[in-house]
């Protein structure tokens, strides 16, 4: 692990209490052909485990529902922000706004007519998340054709409560309403008091989670180290929002497991 690093960690360590917010797909766990396929493996929940025992909190940020990322992550004791922002699970309590039942709503209506409207176009995904349709095309043998109908397809089919957003090969219909991972972000460290925190994200919408802890840095209301994750689709916008840019899954999961033990000593 790069010096510089170690020294930037050191340094929020050395501030209590300092809180980890984590993506989880192409952060802690690799991305997969399907989201169904990806998983976090076993040294990085033990390290998150033994991380939840030294900060003074833990906080998986991902565009998974909160439960399902509570499966995927299987650790007790963290706060658990799913669907970006619009669901919090935590000890047991899963919380959500009324707009999230409501877009629940309209995507089980419209479901169906997308569905029916990307019939002919092979290799698409539509994965259901109660707030949120995502809609991958990530094994589409043309992708840019693929991202393109479903765009169409959006725009024809979806009411104005929805709008529509980007991942890595995925397009996701979710709730026109203010939620994202950097409003989840500011909301726990101000319950917490945190006077630092890391944050790990690889993906567009992390940018909303490193933007919010850049303006809480800036104004001195926190300590705050942002680490990106290039991974096997790197992004731009990612390498130029982080302090540093870890190469991989792996990397990060070494590096939570030196923040575990800088912790423990
Ligand atoms: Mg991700």
């Amino acid at each position: 692990m790069p010096a510089p690093l170690r020294r930037a960690a050191q340094a929020i360590l050395a501030h209590p209490p300092v809180g980890l917010f984590t993506d989880i797909d192409g952060t802690i766990a690799a991305l997969a052909p399907r989201p169904d396929l990806a998983h976090v493996d076993r040294r990085a929940r033990d390290t998150l485990a033994r991380l939840a025992g030294t900060l003074a909190a833990v906080v998986v940020l991902t565009g998974r529902p909160a439960a399902e990322a509570q499966r995927m992550v299987g650790v007790d004791g963290l706060i658990y922000i799913g669907n970006h922002g619009l669901e919090r699970l935590e000890g047991g309590r899963l919380a959500r706004p009324a707009a999230s039942e409501m877009a629940t709503d309209a995507l089980a209506a419209i479901s169906p007519r997308l569905e029916e409207a990307l019939r002919d176009q092979p290799g698409i995904l539509l994965e259901p998340k109660g707030p949120l349709l995502g809609i991958h095309y990530r094994n589409a043998p043309d992708p840019a054709a693929a991202r393109a109908r479903i765009l169409a397809a959006c725009a024809a089919l979806a009411p104005g409560s929805l709008r529509v957003a980007e991942g890595k090969q995925v397009v996701e219909l979710q709730p026109a309403v203010a939620f994202d991972k950097g409003l989840a972000l500011r909301a726990i460290v101000a319950e917490r008091g945190l006077r630092g925190m890391v944050v790990l994200g690889d993906d567009r919408t992390d940018l909303e989670a490193f933007a919010a802890a850049q303006a809480l840095r800036e104004t001195g209301g926190c300590r705050a180290l942002l680490v990106g994750v290039a991974g096997p689709e790197p992004l731009a916008e990612i390498a130029a929002a982080a302090d540093y840019l870890l190469p991989d899954v792996h990397e990060v999961v070494k590096f939570l497991a030196w923040l575990a033990d800088s912790g423990e000593r």
